[in-house]
């Protein structure tokens, strides 16, 4: 069986007064992070006091980004994976619908950014998803597994892939149960082309519009092994809350 994981994505919202939050949720959350795995992505400049709020606490801290270069380099600007690793990041987000849609990454460089993340030794977590449109026009299934195959490495059964479907990010809807369902099923079914057996230990993570409320449904759902969370992440209650649900 498959240990949940529950990832908050901060993504350009955590400052440093809410790193606080963080020792806030290990208390609330107690054992509970036993079992189920519990990630927390604040952005780069925050990963080592994080890391910090974490020390001797189950919870991991996570990246949101890393340079596709994996070597030391002059490539001003840039964080390696490995910077990533030394200050704390256990698990880095790659290929997050709004680095594809607002930074123009495409899937060949979310895979190189894949595979630099596992040379570092931290696990990807691969973002897919398609947009309202892709949906409408009956795409979904296309777009998906086109990604999947694109954004996944060949080698390195090491990673986690995110749905994360475009239009149900950052608003209230979300697909429906069966929907969310019928998408894993498919992300699965593309992993084992690639990996055979070993695709049963990857984990597939729903995303978009997760909240309290919602959760414990989203959870039920076959094949949905946790959440990538974005707002609900960063209040210590809402997150908390989130995870005792599963
Ligand atoms: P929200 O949970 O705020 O909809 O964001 C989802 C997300 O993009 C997580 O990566």
């Amino acid at each position: 069986a498959r240990k949940p994981l529950i990832a908050g994505n901060w993504k350009m919202f955590g400052r440093s007064a809410d790193l606080g939050e963080i020792a806030a949720l290990a208390e609330t959350i107690g054992p509970a992070s036993g079992v189920v795995d519990v990630l927390i992505c604040p952005t780069a400049t925050y990963i080592a006091a994080a890391a910090e709020q974490v020390r001797g606490k189950t919870i991991l801290i996570g990246a949101q980004d890393c340079s596709a270069i994996a070597d030391d380099s002059a490539r001003t600007g840039e964080i390696s994976a490995a910077m990533l690793a030394d200050a704390g990041a256990r698990c880095i987000i790659v290929g997050h619908s709004e680095r594809r849609t607002l930074h123009g990454e495409t899937s060949d460089l979310v895979r190189r950014k894949a595979e630099a993340a596992l040379a570092a030794g931290v696990t990807p977590i691969i973002c897919v998803g398609e947009t309202q449109a892709e949906r409408e026009a009956g795409r979904v299934a296309e777009i998906v597994g086109l990604q999947v195959r694109e954004s996944v490495p060949e080698q390195g059964a090491n990673i986690v892939v995110a749905y994360e479907p475009v239009w149900a990010i950052g608003g209230t809807r979300t697909p429906t149960l069966p929907e969310i369902a019928e998408v894993h099923t498919l992300i699965r079914r593309v992993l084992a082309e690639r990996f055979g057996d070993q695709a049963n230990a990857i984990r597939i993570l729903y995303g978009g519009s997760v909240g309290p409320k919602n959760a414990a449904e989203i959870f039920s759902v076959e094949g949905v092994d946790g959440a990538l969370v974005g707002r609900a992440s960063l209040k210590a209650a809402d997150f908390a809350a989130i995870i005792l649900a599963h």
